[in-house]
């Protein structure tokens, strides 16, 4: 048997039913894992020990009188974008650095109704602003395959956690690719819902006709798992869709006879490194032998416009959503003034990072009067184009297939000086979020003991199809068995 913290979440919740191990046990083994490896990572923000014990006490009891649920007792960290009850909400930002919220988002109200254990917050880019998590206020959270190299972002904390074995699974959030890049860059899985599947009261927006949050597991099966329990409609997020939830595990089939696959060659970009076009291509063969039927020549021509038009929207969005942190309300507040405009200023000035400061000077600037219609109105209308063309795309093809990202992890330090090198590291992420689809990374091979995702993309609702797809690809390989020399 594995030891306790390498488990997955059905194996946990195999154990707990069968009690042959108990939350507490687990949720200790976890911590001692934490302990041990937490140094050299570097994922977590906050750690909330003692409730995470009275909660797996709690879990233990329901246990104890039959009642389990597929998440009870079992151990998770959430992305600190998530606003959590009693325990700091940070955003990885000075600003909200001594916030503690007052309630708990959707999602964690949810995980607490199926009595899952919450072991406290994960690392991040600074207000999900970033790509490789180096733009965390506190600390830069490194990769486990390589501690030299970045964890992606800005889901970094998250990713290393689940890599790692620090938690049995991790939440995330995804604007541009914050869950499926840092999931490839990391080799665990990751997936972001549709627009509206789940629930985004409570969750720290950036952008927010973008923001989804979404499970970052160690395989396919986990992730249904955990979609299960979050996804669904959501009186308090009036973006959140009316539709009933499927039971994602019911997707889980391991082969692939008559789906149509398309791969958009646009997504082989320029710049992109062979070995990662190699691995995605064997890959995709791996799908063909499994039964799907593989069209190489699909093509998304408007795909070269979704980055400009992502950091013309998601700057846009954040510069308005940004705005109310004034000092006045809550977080950070620059009191060494009477002056309450300077004070203002200087609350944004200290208590802001530089990307941050970025995206809201991009945003505000597209924004104002005069240039709105160029940069704003045009974005939107590029948009609609991206959209209708996935549409078109899915007569033909039940699924898209495409690398998560055009590289292994970088260095630490090779692109935070570089905006828009940064920016590039999502061309093949954020096409989906503009679009509003599901999509999940997947491991599918290493360069040089570098880690590989391959992104599926589905139809707007149908988390099934790239979970079936997933999952059918997981049980052909072992990429997602191997385990970070650490
Ligand atoms: N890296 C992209 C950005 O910086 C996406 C971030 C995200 O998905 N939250 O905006």
């Amino acid at each position: 048997m594995n030891d306790l913290h390498q488990l997955t979440i059905s194996q946990a919740h195999q154990l707990l039913k069968e009690k042959r191990t108990s939350s507490v046990e687990l949720t200790k083994a976890i911590l001692v894992r934490l302990a041990k490896v937490e140094d050299k990572v570097h994922a977590c923000v906050t750690i909330s020990e003692d409730a995470a014990l009275e909660q797996a006490k709690n879990a233990d009891k329901a246990i104890g009188s039959g009642k389990i649920k597929p998440l009870t007792g079992i151990p998770a960290l959430i992305k600190d974008v998530m606003c959590t009850k009693g325990i700091k909400t940070t955003c990885s930002s000075k600003i909200l650095g001594n916030f503690v919220p007052p309630y708990d988002a959707t999602v964690i109200e949810k995980l607490k109704a199926g009595k899952a254990v919450i072991l406290g917050k994960t690392n991040m880019d600074e207000f999900a602003m970033g790509s490789s998590t180096e733009n965390s206020a506190f600390f830069t959270t490194r990769n486990p395959w390589d501690l030299d190299r970045v964890p992606g972002g800005s889901s970094g904390g998250s990713a290393v956690a689940v890599a790692t074995d620090e938690a049995i699974y991790a939440l995330g959030s995804d604007t541009g690719g914050s869950i499926r890049q840092p999931a490839g860059f990391c080799s665990v899985v990751g997936l972001k819902p549709t627009y509206g599947r789940v629930s985004r009261f409570g969750l720290v927006a950036f952008a927010s006709s973008l923001d989804q949050i979404g499970p970052i597991t160690k395989n396919a099966a986990d992730c249904a798992l955990v979609l299960n329990v979050i996804a669904g409609h959501d009186p308090r997020d009036s973006t959140s869709a009316p539709y009933p939830v499927p039971d994602y595990t019911k997707a889980l089939i391991p082969d692939l006879k008559n789906l149509r696959i398309g791969i958009p060659k646009e997504y082989f970009v320029e710049g992109m490194q062979k070995e990662v076009r190699a691995s995605i291509e064997a890959a995709i063969k791996k799908l063909e032998e499994l039964g799907a039927k593989i069209d190489w020549d699909a093509s998304l021509p408007h795909t070269k416009y979704a980055l400009a038009a992502y950091y013309i929207l998601a700057p846009s969005e954040a510069s308005a959503n940004l705005a109310r942190y004034d000092g006045v309300k809550y977080g950070f507040s620059y009191q060494d003034t009477s002056n309450m405009w300077e004070a203002m200023e200087k609350t944004k000035q200290f208590g802001f990072g530089a990307e941050v400061k970025r995206r809201i000077m991009l945003g505000t600037y597209a924004l104002s009067a005069g240039y709105y219609d160029a940069y704003y109105l045009k974005a939107q209308k590029v948009r609609t184009l991206i959209r209708r063309e996935f549409d078109q795309a899915f007569e033909k093809y039940d699924a898209l297939v495409t690398p998560t990202s055009p590289t292994v992890p970088f260095k630490l330090g090779e692109k935070v000086d570089d905006p828009i090198q940064m920016y590039l590291s999502d061309v093949c992420t954020l096409p989906i979020n503009i679009a509003g689809l599901p999509a999940i990374s997947v491991p599918a091979g290493f360069a040089d003991g570098l880690p590989i995702g391959m992104q599926i993309i589905g139809k707007p609702f149908d988390e099934e199809t790239i979970l079936h797809i997933a999952f059918a690809y997981e049980q052909a390989t072992d990429w997602h068995k191997k385990k970070p020399p650490i």
